[in-house]
């Protein structure tokens, strides 16, 4: 006889007694309702998936911690930072961008890298991608910008003519757009690319103090690109080659590790810098505010379960700790609100209470109750309204991070120009930065793409971009997509869309 514990069970918890044989009226007949296993059994399997990410679909996880490696006290009094040694239970979530849920992992697309410290302060959450800026600077761009990087909703498939009418028209993409199809635009893993937290975060000490401060997670392993060509062998034979490839690493005892840097502005030089500090498409050049290592990641664990862990993760760009607060870059502020927002939509009010995004280091105490799938005690007896004389948790009084000194009116305003911004000029200085096979390699994918659009204006205003940027950037772009035409006019065989 079979003993107790591993006998299957209903979800009720009551004894199958047959997993293999529906019930029916007589050996011929039809299924019965009264087929309690078979009905739960079902059902649940068709409720299996959930809401996919609206970008950021298709992921990978793992666990790890984060050591800190330099004193750096005199900007930040956050706890996780306070001490040379200490270290942090870390997770992190990598991704492709536009593709869903099922697409390929070796794609030409930005990567999402959003780490989760579990602090002893609350969980902070610093959700970036593997380059230092973006496509746009306001989020009221947003959903526009997603919707021309997704499928087209007659097609159904992306299409280089919205991917480049939206980029003819939004000139400040011209940076991002440079590095996404450079060699950095397909990592050969998640293993190999650098991280970034991408906005600008003030950082602020204990006399109260504040800096602004960048993140820059530099890879151990080096950082390694696949070509287009490679790429699209690898994305053909395997769709999963980034997740097994992070899966297999850490499971082999190859655990990967970042070194995590920072470039530090005093609050005083914002308004006279060069560069609008707060503009999402551009970077601190190096030689303005060099990066100082502060600490090493390493992913040293693999989640026991995908969904429970990697699917189920919500990371949160307003989920600061003392110490660390938002800057007034207007990207990262349309994230305070999109990201807690989409996960209260694809996994409800109680998300924060998951294993994988409860604090680990601390308790969540407040207030909040009920809401749907609330499967803890809920407060058990504890007053559920503050103030209250009964010993509940109170406020703490302290400055989580400085304030800011604002001046003029409410508006649609647009953005303030410092003296040498313009949405070019870091474009064409990563150009130049280029060697001549890199520059080949640039001008190869874009040209690649572009030729695929049906409209010569949106083909001229997007090359008027990286003319700009880089005279001879353009004009090797020209030359590129002309040579493509042609080939093509000659070919009798139609080509297949390939919008990156
Ligand atoms: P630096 O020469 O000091 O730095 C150049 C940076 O470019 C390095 O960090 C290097 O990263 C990175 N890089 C090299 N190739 C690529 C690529 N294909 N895509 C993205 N990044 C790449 O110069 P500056 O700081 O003055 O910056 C010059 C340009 O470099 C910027 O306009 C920007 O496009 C790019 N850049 C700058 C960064 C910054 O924070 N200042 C960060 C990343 C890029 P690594 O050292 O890891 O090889």
């Amino acid at each position: 006889m079979m003993s107790k514990k591993n006998t299957l069970t209903t979800e009720s918890g009551a004894p199958v007694a047959d997993n293999q044989n529906s019930q029916t009226a007589g050996q011929t007949g039809p299924v019965l309702l009264q087929d309690q296993h078979l009905i739960e059994k079902l059902a649940r399997f068709n409720r299996e998936r959930i809401p996919e990410r609206i970008v950021h679909a298709r992921g990978s996880g793992a666990y790890g911690h984060f050591e800190v490696t330099q004193d750096v006290t005199k900007w930040t009094k956050a706890k996780f930072l306070n001490e040379v040694g200490k270290k942090t239970e870390v997770f992190v979530r990598f991704s492709t961008v536009a593709g869903s849920r099922g697409a390929a992992d070796a794609v030409r697309d930005p990567r999402g890298f959003a780490v989760k410290f579990y602090t002893e302060d609350g969980n902070y959450d610093l959700v970036g991608n593997n380059t230092p800026i973006f496509f746009i600077r306001d989020p009221l761009k947003f959903p526009d910008f997603i919707h021309s990087q997704k499928y087209d909703p007659y097609t159904n498939q992306q299409e280089p003519d919205n991917v480049w009418d939206f980029f003819s028209l939004s000139p400040e993409a011209t940076h991002q757009f440079t590095i996404l199809f450079s060699d950095r635009g397909i990592p050969k893993s998640y293993r190999h690319m650098n991280g970034y937290g991408s906005h600008t975060f003030q950082w602020v000490n204990a006399e109260g103090e504040a800096f602004w401060v960048k993140y820059h997670f530099k890879t151990d392993q080096s950082i390694e690109c696949l070509t287009s060509e490679q790429a699209a062998e690898i994305a053909g034979n395997s769709a999963e080659h980034h997740h097994i490839d992070l899966l297999h690493a850490i499971d082999n005892g190859n655990p990967p590790s970042w070194t995590v840097k920072v470039q530090i502005m005093p609050i005083a030089e914002a308004r006279e810098y060069r560069f609008n500090p707060f503009d999402l498409t551009k970077v601190w050049p190096h030689g303005d505010y060099p990066i100082m290592e502060i600490g090493r990641m390493t992913l040293d664990r693999n989640p026991d379960n995908y969904f429970a862990d990697v699917e189920q993760a919500a990371f949160d760009p307003g989920h600061f700790v003392p110490g660390i607060g938002p800057s007034p870059d207007k990207m990262l502020q349309g994230r305070l609100f999109a990201y807690g927002d989409a996960h209260r939509y694809r996994l409800g009010i109680n998300h924060t209470r998951l294993p994988v995004n409860c604090p680990h280091a601390t308790k969540a105490q407040n207030y909040g109750r009920d809401g749907f799938m609330r499967f803890d005690d809920n407060g058990k007896g504890s007053k559920n309204y503050e103030p209250n004389s009964f010993d509940g948790p109170v406020q703490s009084n302290e400055n989580l991070y400085a304030p800011l000194e604002i001046h003029g009116v409410t508006g649609s305003h647009e953005w303030v120009k410092h003296k040498e911004d313009d949405d070019f000029v870091q474009a064409g200085n990563l150009y130049r930065l280029m060697d001549e096979a890199q520059r080949k390699r640039l001008v190869d994918n874009i040209a690649g793409s572009l030729s695929q659009v049906s409209r010569q204006d949106i083909i001229d205003h997007s090359i008027q971009h990286f003319s700009n940027a880089d005279k001879e950037y353009g004009n090797r772009i020209t030359e590129a997509v002309n040579e493509l035409k042609k080939i093509e006019s000659n070919q009798i065989s139609q080509r297949t869309f390939q919008p990156f």
